[in-house]
């Protein structure tokens, strides 16, 4: 017997732990929809679900589970918005004081190569 390898050993770790005395109850809630991520995808399907719901007067309960520490968390973005999708989704995005600033007056690409700017 080797006492080194035998406390390495984790079935004999797992044997020697005394079993927990009651399983731990856990809470739990009901929905109908569960979405996994609070993206844009992720938020616009909510939104969209409960507004369908809503015209159809039909009660749906909608979860939207992020893992990061709150909505927003994960967001990577350089902040520039085509609106398209959220006029579509909130018509009245303006009137609500949704926080997007400057309208975009103009839009140029450009293409970098290995000595300069090049315009397209
Ligand atoms: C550097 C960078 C800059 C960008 N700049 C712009 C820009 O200026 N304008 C623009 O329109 N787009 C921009 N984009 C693109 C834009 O970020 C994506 O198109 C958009 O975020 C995609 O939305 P989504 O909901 O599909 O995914 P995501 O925004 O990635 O959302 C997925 C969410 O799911 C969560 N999640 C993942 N797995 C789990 C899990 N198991 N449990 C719980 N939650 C989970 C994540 O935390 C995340 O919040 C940029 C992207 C990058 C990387």
């Amino acid at each position: 017997m080797n006492p080194d390898t035998d406390t390495l050993n984790p079935q004999k770790e797992h044997e020697a732990e005394p079993a927990p005395a009651t399983v731990e109850e856990r809470d739990s809630m009901d929905f109908d929809v569960v979405i996994v991520g609070a993206g844009p995808a992720g938020l616009s399907a909510a939104i969209r679900l409960r507004q369908l719901a809503a015209e159809q007067d039909f009660e749906l309960t909608v979860c939207v589970v992020e893992k990061g520490s709150e909505v927003g968390a994960h967001i990577l973005s350089g902040a520039v918005l085509d609106p398209v999708a959220l006029n579509e989704l909130i018509p009245d995005w303006p009137e609500r004081g949704a926080p997007l600033g400057q309208p975009g007056t103009d839009n140029r690409h450009w293409a970098l190569d290995r000595k300069d700017l090049v315009a397209e």
